[in-house]
């Protein structure tokens, strides 16, 4: 079985599942009994695998988890609660005051907050344009530990240099994290450009249906974590290519608590059976309409990199399957954004992406409200940029609801 969508359906049957079930059950406990207390203790010291409490596995989240590592040809996955968890406690297991990192500048704006608060906290990050890893390379220091980019930007959808940092990374022996959550692993997988950990939101498009939060981070097994200096002694058991990902579980996981719902876990899994289906549906709406728009007189710029005036046009048709699901767009100097918006029927005014509806918002006016106008201006982002999500209508429908709004 090789094909995508043919291992993620029958990826619940790959290990027993109660009474044949052809979905893995929401195992709603907490706990788990063992009749033995010594297979407890054994759990308990990473002697054996089994379920020791719900803060930190549960077989419904397990499942999930084996689904993502499948989809990203990884070695193992953890998942959270949101993707901001999976960042956020990834970032507070493996780093320590005095730490430096470089992270792209094109970034989604809570990360962008999220790093800032860990500057405050001695860890200090360097903003750069990862479109270009010469950027990268410059802004490393002997303290670096990390370099953290997205695959596709968003709302601007810049493209960062994935192949040359990850041979930058590999050279240096610094760990390479790349948020595939844009992209998805139907369209990317960071492995192939030598990942250390993979980062998913999988409240995006690998759930779809916007009716759940949840996040993860996938090992891809390409680190020797032997040389990483503050893996903890205790952790330091087994494959070290594993010991990252065992200190993220139990100082992150464990100890922060962000834990995977298992009735989350299990809308997540339903989900992720359709992800190719509807990717395939949604990035050849999104070549159209980003077309459409392009040549529309109300229209002064359109950012999609399946444009072939986008900088990175090449680089993404290189390194993925389609130029993803998201553009945004700017009006030209006459035309007002919101009352544009509001002209809108079809399309939702909302501030989530890779729903199966369509989702517009205004950018500078909400998700990157707070980050402010200097920040904005660093980070390319125009006072009128509007932000689009494509979902799964028929773009017939789309195209005629966009072409009313700009021309009513
Ligand atoms: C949404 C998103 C996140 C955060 O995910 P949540 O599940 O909303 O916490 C992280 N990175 C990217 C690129 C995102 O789009």
């Amino acid at each position: 079985m090789v094909g995508f969508t043919t291992r993620i359906v029958h990826s619940d049957r790959s290990s027993p599942v109660e009474h044949g079930s052809i979905h893995k059950p929401i195992h709603a406990t907490v706990a788990y009994g063992y009749d033995d207390v010594q297979d407890l203790a054994d759990v308990f010291q990473g002697n054996s695998s089994g379920y020791s409490y719900g803060r930190q596995v549960n077989p419904t989240v397990s499942a999930l988890e084996s689904q993502v590592t499948l989809m990203e040809k990884g070695r193992q996955t953890i998942c959270f609660s949101t993707g901001m968890a999976a960042i956020g406690t990834m970032l507070f297991a493996l780093m320590r005051s005095g730490d430096h990192f470089v992270s792209s500048s094109f970034l989604f704006g809570n990360t962008n907050s999220l790093f800032g608060s860990f500057d405050v906290h001695g860890i200090g990050v360097s903003f750069v344009d990862a479109t270009d890893v010469k950027a990268v390379e410059s802004a490393l220091t002997e303290h670096t530990k990390m370099v953290f980019v997205e695959t596709i930007a968003n709302p601007r959808t810049q493209v960062s240099d994935l192949e040359a940092i990850g041979a930058l990374c590999r050279d240096q022996g610094i760990v390479y994290i790349v948020d595939n959550t844009m992209t998805s692993p139907y369209l990317f997988q960071p492995i192939d450009v030598g990942a250390s950990l993979v980062v998913n939101s999988l409240t995006k498009y690998i759930c779809g249906h916007g009716n759940a939060l949840g996040g993860a981070i996938t090992e891809t097994g390409q680190y020797d974590w032997s040389s990483y200096a503050h893996i903890e002694e205790i952790y330091k058991k087994g494959d070290s290519s594993k010991w990252g990902m065992t200190q993220i579980r139990k100082k992150g996981l464990r100890d922060f608590g962000a834990a995977l719902g298992a009735e989350a876990a299990h809308h997540i899994s339903m989900g992720s059976e359709t992800l190719a289906l509807r990717l395939e549906k949604q990035c050849a709406s999104a070549q159209t309409l980003a077309e459409f728009l392009d040549n529309h007189g109300k229209v002064s710029k359109v950012y999609y990199p399946g444009l072939s005036h986008h900088p990175q046009f090449e680089r993404s048709a290189q390194l993925f399957r389609k130029p993803g699901a998201l553009f945004s767009f700017e009006l030209n100097q006459e035309s007002d954004p919101f009352d544009f918006l509001n002209r809108l029927k079809v399309v939702i005014k909302s501030s989530n992406l890779g729903d199966n509806r369509t989702l517009a918002i205004p950018v500078s006016q909400t998700i990157y409200y707070e980050m402010g106008a200097a920040r904005r201006k660093e980070m390319g982002i125009a006072e009128s940029l509007i932000r689009i999500s494509v979902g799964i209508e028929e773009v017939e429908d789309l195209i005629e609801d966009f072409r009313t709004a700009l021309e009513t």
